[in-house]
């Protein structure tokens, strides 16, 4: 099965806004079943978004549309997707009662214009609910041909892709695909890729692919089967392969986050948590915050910048400073140890090094984490930019606090 995707909106061809919607929805199909061959951006023009649309539902199995559902002139998808197909937009009243009942809950009433958003296809269409804006989306079906129609928001987009386009497209492929998405800290990904030449050279069915995020490798490991189990059964043998042969290098089977990995440890073994942060500034902390559910282990997180900060707050020693610097082994191991003193938890991490970009020792970082049975400091030699060295800062310093987690 063949798709294509369009997104309809001149903001978006102008580059006012980014194309989220496409990315969305793209790196869904493929475990689907879906080849997607195209995405194109078309503005709100009627005669350009025809030929976009003739052209695409000449090749395509499947269009997918995203935007112009709104009730103003510009937005103009449905009509013109319908005028493709030969299909005559009709009034659906209770599409409408739908839309007045909406805005009465708004204490307003709709505009005339809204009743555009109330018009579908009289034949050939099947309306997808839209729980969380005032236009439905719409799929229709001609002569073996599906275009299914999205509102632009992707708040609307979205639930909208996952709840009725999804299982719509899974059904007509018939066919699925199973993933495991291994996540990778510790090594590069020409290694990893050198290190499973053979399994992803000589495998069709499951298939390896690496991405590289930063700091990070990816391993998507994909089989095509028609039941969940016998999907699984040809994915496991593969993932203990890796596994075996990267050791704990691998730190999720399932696409989890390095901090999200820590967050659900910390929970399950009822620990505590609290950060000392230099160069990191408050970014390590915040990679636990951001997640729902941290009041249960975090408890403070201090962004010691200068020198008298981490010995006020931290009571990193003077002479520390001075023989070692504040980029340095031993006050990593002072800062980690100090915090963990003062707020009373289980672990404490802390990041010291320079970020750059000026300066001689640019990527030189030191992470460090206090528990129970001392302290252990990692020395980092970090590239890239400022906000890259940060980055990598934070996830060695998780990937500390998963190892050691782990190892419990
Ligand atoms: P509305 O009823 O809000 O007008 P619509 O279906 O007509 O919805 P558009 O007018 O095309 O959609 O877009 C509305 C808003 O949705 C845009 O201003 C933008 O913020 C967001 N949006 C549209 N298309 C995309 C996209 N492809 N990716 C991310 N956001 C998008
Ligand atoms: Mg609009």
């Amino acid at each position: 099965m063949i798709a294509e995707i369009i997104c309809v909106g001149t903001e978006l061809l102008m580059g006012q806004i980014v194309n989220t919607n496409a990315q969305f929805m793209a790196e869904k199909l493929a475990p689907l079943g879906v080849d997607l061959y195209r995405q194109q951006v078309v503005g709100d023009n009627p005669q350009r978004l025809t030929e976009a649309v003739l052209t695409a539902l000449d090749r395509s199995d499947v269009v997918l549309f995203s935007g112009g559902l709104g009730p103003t002139e510009d937005d103009l998808t449905k009509e013109t997707v319908a005028a493709a197909l030969g299909l005559e937009l009709v009034l659906y009243p209770e599409e409408w009662d739908r839309i007045v009942e909406r805005f009465k809950g708004f204490g307003r009433k709709p505009a005339p214009n809204n009743k555009k958003q109330a018009m579908f296809p009289a034949t050939c269409c099947t309306i997808l609910p839209n729980p969380r804006g005032t236009a439905p989306g719409c799929l229709m079906e001609k002569d073996g041909k599906a275009a299914i129609l999205m509102p632009g928001p992707p708040r609307e987009l979205r639930p909208m892709f996952t709840d009725y386009v999804m299982p719509y497209l899974e059904q007509r492929s018939g066919h699925r695909l199973y993933t495991h998405m291994l996540r990778i800290f510790g090594k590069g990904e020409s290694d990893v890729e050198y290190e499973l030449k053979d399994l992803i050279d000589g495998q069709t069915n499951p298939t390896l692919a690496t991405y590289c995020e930063t700091g990070e490798v990816k391993l998507r490991i994909t089989a095509q089967a028609k039941t969940d189990a016998e999907g699984e059964a040809l994915l496991s043998p593969i993932v203990a392969e890796v596994e075996r042969r990267f050791g704990d290098v691998v730190y999720s089977e399932n696409d989890e986050e390095l901090a999200a990995v820590c967050h659900r440890l910390l929970i399950e073994q009822k620990a505590t948590l609290s950060c000392a942060e230099s160069c990191t500034g408050g970014l390590l902390s915040s990679a636990f915050i951001d997640l729902g559910g941290s009041s249960a282990y975090f408890v403070e997180g201090d962004v010691t910048y200068a020198n008298e900060a981490k010995m006020g707050s931290l009571g990193v020693k003077a002479e520390t400073l001075e023989k070692y610097t504040a980029v340095s082994r031993e006050c990593a191991q002072e800062m980690a140890a100090g915090m963990r003193r003062k707020a009373g938890t289980d672990y404490a991490l802390a990041t010291t090094g320079y970020a750059g970009p000026d300066g001689e020792q640019v990527g030189l970082v030191y992470v460090s984490l206090a528990s129970r049975d001392g302290v252990e400091v990692k020395e980092l030699h970090l590239t890239g930019e400022r906000s890259r060295i940060r980055r990598l800062a934070v996830l060695h310093a998780l990937d500390l606090l998963r190892r050691k987690l782990c190892a419990k």
